[in-house]
């Protein structure tokens, strides 16, 4: 059973929809009784199996790939993993459009592959905002993925490098201005300083408690790779980051 994303807890019983087949659950705990639902249709869900198999192959299987990622609308966009039923629900804004649901769905699909509903971090976000919109490339879309990186972008300058960086992201649900853009613009200053094939690995690399092991990643890098990344994480160099 899928939760209110607002206060975290279960929705009771869902209904089903009579036109679509789909189940759709009202919030019992907000005055307001969001509206919750599954997202029947083969569009989405054909995307989301192209989202999955190209983490998979981009970053390596998840270990629990074994378990279902039950595709949902609701409040916004999200990816947790659901201990009882061993399951992960994907949350896409209800209103979205259908181009903004495929951005939705890569970023999150990153998250169901790499982060498994516990990391969060910078790193990760940067990471899900470059997969999102090298889907959208791939699958039809680049001239809307185009419009997004430029947003993206543009947005960069409301937050430092250093301020992104140190955002506190298990605090908030909400992220300040800028913050995916300027995770965004240190993706591609770092896809330019070492390519996509030596970053993709930054996706698994842990620290013994959990998080991502930035450092690490760096270490085994080549020395003169390893410096112009750094330039970019210290803010020194690369394109798009001050
Ligand atoms: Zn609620
Ligand atoms: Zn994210």
């Amino acid at each position: 059973m899928p939760r209110c994303q607002r206060t975290f807890y279960r929705l009771r019983e869902g209904g089903r929809v009579a036109e679509s087949g789909a189940t759709r659950w009202v919030c019992p705990h907000c005055p307001d009784a969001e509206m919750y639902e599954t997202v029947q249709g083969g569009d989405l869900q054909g995307y989301a199996d192209l989202a999955y198999a190209f983490c998979a192959d981009g970053f390596g299987p998840p270990r629990d790939a074994h378990r279902p990622t039950l595709l949902l609308l609701g409040l916004h966009p999200e990816c947790a993993y659901e201990p009882e039923e061993r399951r992960y629900d994907i949350y896409l804004q209800r209103g979205s459009d259908p181009w903004q649901q495929r951005l939705q769905i890569g970023h999150e699909m990153f998250h169901r592959t790499c982060s498994w509903g516990r990391v969060f971090h910078w790193s990760h976000e940067m990471l899900a905002c470059m997969v999102s919109v090298r889907l959208l490339h791939r699958h039809g879309l680049p001239e809307y993925a185009r419009i997004i990186e430029q947003n993206w972008l543009r947005d960069a300058d409301k937050l430092s490098l250093a301020a992104m960086q140190a955002t506190d992201l298990w605090a908030t649900s909400c992220y300040p201005p800028g913050f995916y853009g300027r995770a965004y613009a240190v993706g591609v200053a770092l896809t330019e300083a070492v390519g996509w094939d030596r970053l993709r690995p930054l996706a698994r690399r842990f620290c013994p408690y959990g998080a991502p092991d930035v450092d690490g990643w760096l270490a085994g890098l080549p020395p003169a790779v390893r410096a112009r990344a750094r330039a970019v994480l210290s803010g020194t160099g690369g394109p798009g980051v001050q």
